[in-house]
């Protein structure tokens, strides 16, 4: 056996241990995503955001942004709506595909992690307990436990509840309403804290903005939101 096909079948070997493959191309390496879709995904991302509420904009600050006084301070999301990354949040979001989540955090950990801010809590966005049941986990959750590593600050569960709300039919009137949890902030004091809120989707900031109006009633310093995909598409209609 020659020297080249010995080499050829140790590759072919090597390519079959390794555990992954690429998400998009199904090409087989070690990376969820490969190096030609990674740089192919960086460009596609590379678009201005609105750096408040995260809409593609081409100005720091969009126009609803500067009249609409949100409790958050700033919005970092990954990609809009249009982004080759919405079917893997889909997946780990409404079908419950765990395995998602690793495409999507070597993604983010990428392009957004190394431009990130350091914050002192992260906390994932509240769910019905039905949804995640249905689901199988609590998406946010799990986004929280997994950026608790990268950013290596801690996360805290539990800290803002969600009820449904009474006028969640009307126009306008957001789904849930939140509250603080007293028994967790009588332990665990948010003074001066910077806080991340965690969530796959963004569609609209309302619901962001009760949770950072609460958080900054307790004392909080700043508040962002740390988002996978910012589809703002209906937001104008
Ligand atoms: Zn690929
Ligand atoms: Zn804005």
């Amino acid at each position: 056996m020659s020297f080249q096909l010995i080499k050829n079948k140790l590759t072919h070997i090597a390519h079959l241990l390794q555990p992954s493959c690429c998400n998009f191309c199904q090409q087989r390496q070690s990376e969820p995503i490969c190096s030609s879709c990674l740089r192919e995904l960086k460009e596609n991302l590379n678009y201005r955001q609105c750096l408040i509420c995260g809409r593609p904009h081409l100005s720091w600050v969009c126009q609803s942004c500067h009249t609409a006084g949100w409790a958050f301070d700033q919005t970092v999301a990954l990609a809009n709506e249009t982004s080759r990354l919405v079917p893997c949040v889909k997946a780990f979001h409404l079908h419950g595909h765990i395995a998602q989540l690793a495409v999507i955090q070597y993604a983010w950990a990428i392009i957004k992690h190394p431009k990130m801010a350091p914050v002192d809590l992260i906390i994932p966005f509240p769910e019905n307990l039905k949804v995640s049941q249905s689901r199988g986990f609590w998406s946010a959750l799990e986004l929280a436990k997994t950026w608790s590593k990268l950013s290596k600050s801690p996360y805290c569960r539990g800290l803002i509840t969600a009820s449904p709300h009474p006028l969640a039919q009307k126009k306008d009137v957001a789904t849930h309403s939140f509250q603080m949890n007293v028994e967790i902030i009588s332990t665990l004091p948010i003074t001066n804290f910077r806080i991340a809120i965690i969530l796959p989707y963004m569609h609209r900031p309302h619901q962001l903005h009760e949770i950072a109006k609460i958080l900054k009633n307790y004392g909080a310093r700043s508040v962002i939101n740390w988002v996978l995909i910012r589809d703002s598409s209906k937001e104008n209609m």
